[in-house]
């Protein structure tokens, strides 16, 4: 999160402190380029970066009528997909504000090193990443967590005060009907595989209170039903 550490006036020079400065080396800023950052009353601001002899500054030029972040705290968990789906999801979640994204393996679906031995660019992850987040003028780059495996997303997403996952089958909730009742402030998704989960898989996670639910009867698209679910809880719990 890029983060001021007092409410600015718009075009005064602000000195980058040691945590800003460390923000701004992972958000790979450079000398002129402009970026969003949110004073201490949760107010966004587009800044612009510079290099002085005196060390680097923020010039705030405009306050954004809304932060770009979502109240909602939204953590994805995403099947790794075949060839450059990933990379879509990524994007993707990144626009319609996810906080975090884990990649996991599960029974059906490709290992990272299958993955890699094809076509190696789980390097190129984070690059996206930056790019979407910038591109949507954030404030904060989501979190982005090493591929994982399917114990870790059950114990992980269950902590989540709706943890969901997403179901092709009839499985007695449309996602439409169980946000109607609930205000959570962390949501977990669970997406699939191209294979689909196993109903080994679906029974495991509903026994720790995850909750499958269906988007209808169209089988969708992994990356599609990562988008379908992110976008619907973003517009009826988010931001
Ligand atoms: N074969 C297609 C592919 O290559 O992507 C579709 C695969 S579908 C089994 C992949 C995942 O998307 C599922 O595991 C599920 O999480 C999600 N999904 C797809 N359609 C859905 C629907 N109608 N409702 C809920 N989830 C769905």
């Amino acid at each position: 999160r890029l983060l001021l550490d007092s409410v600015p006036r718009a075009e005064e020079r602000i000195a980058v402190g040691a945590s800003l400065r460390a923000a701004l080396e992972i958000w790979q800023a450079r000398p002129g380029e402009i970026f969003t950052a949110l004073d201490p009353e949760g107010t966004a601001w587009r800044v612009r970066y510079g290099l002085a002899d005196a060390g680097p500054f923020l010039v705030p030029f405009e306050q954004l009528p809304q932060s770009p972040e979502s109240p909602l705290r939204i953590d994805l968990y995403q099947a790794l997909p075949e060839r450059e789906r990933f990379e879509l999801v990524l994007e993707k979640a990144t626009e319609l504000g996810v906080g975090r994204i884990v990649p996991f393996e599960s029974c059906r679906s490709i290992t990272l090193e299958q993955r890699d031995a094809r076509q190696k660019k789980s390097h190129r992850w984070p690059h996206v990443l930056l790019r979407a987040a910038r591109q949507c003028r954030r404030a904060e780059l989501p979190c982005l967590t090493a591929v994982t495996g399917w114990d870790q997303v059950l114990y992980q997403a269950h902590q989540a005060d709706l943890a969901l996952l997403l179901y092709e089958k009839e499985c007695g909730w449309r996602l439409g009907e169980i946000l109607r009742d609930e205000r959570p402030r962390r949501v977990a998704l669970i997406i699939g595989p191209e294979g689909g989960f196993t109903p080994e898989e679906v029974e495991e996670a509903r026994q720790l209170g995850i909750v499958p639910v269906s988007l209808g009867p169209r089988l969708l698209r992994t990356e599609t039903a990562a988008m379908a679910a992110i976008a619907a809880v973003q517009a009826r719990l988010g931001d």
